[in-house]
């Protein structure tokens, strides 16, 4: 697949017509899907439709023609959105979220919607209600997740961009197991209307792209303040460094890319898979080169981030999902012989880790352990927050791998939940702490198997990060 820069302004200028980008896009997954199961659906008529209108317009909008795969938890009007859960099997979204609407609003071509851990809960796509997703690289590996599907999407071609959600590394982890592009925004620089809620304190969607430009002009798109969500950050506002050609923040110049000062956290690089160790050296040594200075710093309470994650966003889906009992969203039963077996036939529904969330986080909030668990964690979330705040006084930006390790067999943690939680270990860090980060994919291990490094920034700087990855080469 063509990148999404390159198809919007060929179908700009009339070199490309946006029905055979379509053709070409639908062509591959007919092909690829089957085999990778990353579309749930397809939008294939809709799609030709719309393409065949926007061949039409004399004004073609930035993304004019450019295939969109949707993950399975954003709404887009009068489509269904199952959040790959037999919960939400046969709901149709009454409205559109708002980053839908602005991509709209720019013709691109929304292609499908995407498979993906339940709810978003997962690592490996294992955990959908609709089947596994393989990794487009090796079949009998996962692709990452939760967003698998969007990020087995954008890496087999069957779409140029897709969008993801990420409230612990659901976007930046499948994008390093695919070996591509993905971003977890500052929290609040991206609306969260019409996502389904996981952890609302966590939440932010972002795209998958093939390279770092693709992501900064998806991000500039869909980015800024949205009246329908009141945790996005009014702006413009002061300080904020501009990303790409939005208007949506105030342009602040800075120092060159080349004179950026990047901490290397030394309790990231501990006890690591020396093989993405050696990436993530080769990468320092790649940017030293061109003259960006690094730093050791450390992150003393980072490790904490994945216990904390697991509290706190266990804690806020139980409240989140609670609404899905069959009497307000979801799965009704039609033979419950009273109200407590309707509760418990409707909400049945939810597959297994779903509920293991449920669970843990009703615990955590219960009287008798918030104390000890969801207040503790909070704490921990704004100690979290102050170390990355304080060693963004010293250094621009933070190098760090994107996971512990590369994308692993289907089936192979199955039964090690622990370890499964821990794929967060590295990316967790930015969503307790609300900072942006980015995955690039950069190197191979043995196996061929891409590896990602993750480029933390501060606050709403962004477009530091992506100068950062296009040195980088991504
Ligand atoms: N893998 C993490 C989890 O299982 C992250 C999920 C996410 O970012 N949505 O919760």
């Amino acid at each position: 697949m063509i990148k999404a820069r390159e198809i919007a302004k060929k179908v700009q200028d009339g070199s490309l017509k946006a029905v055979d980008v379509i053709s070409a896009s639908l062509a591959k997954i007919t092909e690829l899907n089957p085999k990778i199961n990353a579309f749930l659906e397809v939008f294939a008529d809709e799609a030709l439709a719309r393409a065949k209108e926007i061949d039409a317009k004399e004004q073609k909008g930035r993304l004019a023609g450019v295939p969109i795969a949707l993950k399975d938890n954003i709404l887009y009007k009068g489509h269904k959105a199952s959040c790959a859960s037999k919960m939400l099997q046969n709901y149709t979204a009454v409205y559109s979220a708002t980053v839908v609407k602005r991509l709209l609003a720019e013709d691109a071509i929304i292609i499908g919607r995407t498979n993906m851990d339940e709810f978003a809960m997962g690592s490996s796509n294992e955990n959908s209600a609709f089947g596994i997703v393989r990794n487009p690289l090796d079949y009998e590996r996962v692709p990452g997740g939760s967003s698998g599907g969007s990020a087995a999407a954008v890496a087999s071609g069957m779409a140029s961009v897709a969008l993801g959600s990420d409230t612990g590394g659901s976007v930046r982890q499948p994008a390093a197991f695919c070996g591509i592009c993905g971003v977890k925004p500052t929290y609040g620089l991206v609306s969260r209307y019409g996502l389904v809620a996981f952890s609302s304190s966590a939440d932010q969607i972002g795209p998958l792209t093939l390279d770092a430009e693709d992501n900064e002009l998806i991000l500039s798109i869909i980015a800024g303040p949205d009246e329908q969500d009141s945790t996005t950050v009014p702006l413009p506002f002061k300080g904020i460094i501009k990303i790409s050609d939005s208007d949506a923040v105030e342009a602040k110049p800075y120092k060159k890319p080349q004179e950026f000062i990047v901490g290397l956290p030394k309790e990231f690089l501990q006890d690591l898979d020396p093989q993405i160790k050696a990436c993530i050296m080769q990468a320092k040594t790649k940017l030293e080169s061109q003259g960006v200075k690094f730093k050791e710093i450390s992150l003393p309470y980072a490790k904490y981030a994945s216990p904390c994650y697991h509290i706190l966003t266990g804690s806020e889906a139980s409240s989140n999902l609670a609404r899905f009992d069959g009497l307000r969203y979801g799965f009704a039963s039609q033979n419950s012989a009273d109200l407590e077996d309707s509760y418990l036939k409707n909400r049945s529904a939810f597959g297994p880790e779903v509920k293991r969330r449920i669970m843990l986080g009703t615990f955590s909030l219960g009287s008798a352990h918030a104390e000890d668990y969801y207040k503790k964690a909070q704490k921990v979330r704004a100690v979290i927050r102050k170390d990355f705040e304080r060693v963004f006084k010293e250094v621009d930006l933070i190098l760090t791998p994107t996971t512990p390790h590369t994308a692993f067999k289907i089936g192979e943690k199955q039964d090690d939940i622990l370890s499964l939680y821990l794929s967060d270990l590295f990316t967790a860090p930015a969503n307790i702490a609300g900072v942006p980060s980015l995955s690039v994919p950069f190197g191979k291990d043995d196996k061929n198997l891409p590896v990602g490094v993750q480029i933390y920034g501060n606050y709403f700087e962004e477009s530091k990060i992506y100068a950062l990855a296009k040195l980088l080469g991504s």
